[in-house]
């Protein structure tokens, strides 16, 4: 028997009926593990060196983000990425998490679009490292809307960028401490702030 599962339908003990070198033949027996869908989390965050953006994949795969995008901002390097190479991660990160659910990698977008169609519910947990002491109280914000979490590149965002989001209503700037933490270690922080007071945690 084999474990499998697609990210949706949960976790299945299944028996190889058949085994060729280019496919095979998996016959699902019984259900292992029910899907559990993460609550409704987004990352959205600015891609930065290969290996660093790899991380941030697999970290919020485990770390139970519902959906990942990267964008490109005024001081984002990258100009492409390969999504089916983060989505593969985010694959890898599941399995190796016991989850069910597979969060999806969308396409590089530039951040100014994405927030030109924001769903109307949705909050934003921008995350500034220039905004030292505004400590955000996510419980005293919370009215059961869904959140994204906003991290900017390695140079941070740009002052028009700085401006136009703190101009949004939807969106609550954040510190997430007085150091200046690498993109990768702020994107795990934000997640882990998040679902503490507001995910799976509660
Ligand atoms: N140069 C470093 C690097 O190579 O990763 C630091 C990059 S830091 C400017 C990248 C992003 O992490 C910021 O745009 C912000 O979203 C987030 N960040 C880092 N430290 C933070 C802090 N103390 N509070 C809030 N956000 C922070």
């Amino acid at each position: 028997m084999v474990a499998v599962f697609d990210g949706k339908n949960g976790e299945w003990q299944a028996e190889v009926a058949e085994a060729g070198k280019r496919k095979g033949i998996l016959v699902c027996v019984e259900e292992s593990a029910p899907q559990m869908d993460p609550p409704d989390l987004w990352l959205l965050f600015a891609p930065i060196k290969k290996a660093r953006t790899d991380f941030i994949v697999e970290k919020a795969a485990e770390m139970g983000a519902r959906r990942i995008v990267p964008v490109q901002t005024d001081f984002t390097n990258s100009e492409r990425i390969r999504q089916d190479r983060l989505q593969a991660h985010a694959v890898e990160a599941a399995e190796q998490c016991g989850g069910t659910y597979v969060p999806e990698v969308a396409d590089l977008e530039k951040l100014e679009s994405m927030l030109a169609n924001w769903p109307e519910d949705r909050k934003l947990m921008f995350c500034d490292e220039a905004e030292a002491g505004n400590q955000l109280f996510l419980d005293q914000t919370d009215d059961g809307s869904p959140w994204a979490i906003l991290i900017g590149p390695e140079g941070g965002f740009s002052d028009a960028e700085r401006a136009r989001l703190k101009s949004l209503p939807f969106a609550h700037v954040v510190s997430l401490g007085p150091r200046i933490l690498r993109a990768d270690t702020a994107a795990v922080a934000a997640m882990t702030l998040w679902q503490q007071t507001l995910g799976d945690w509660r």
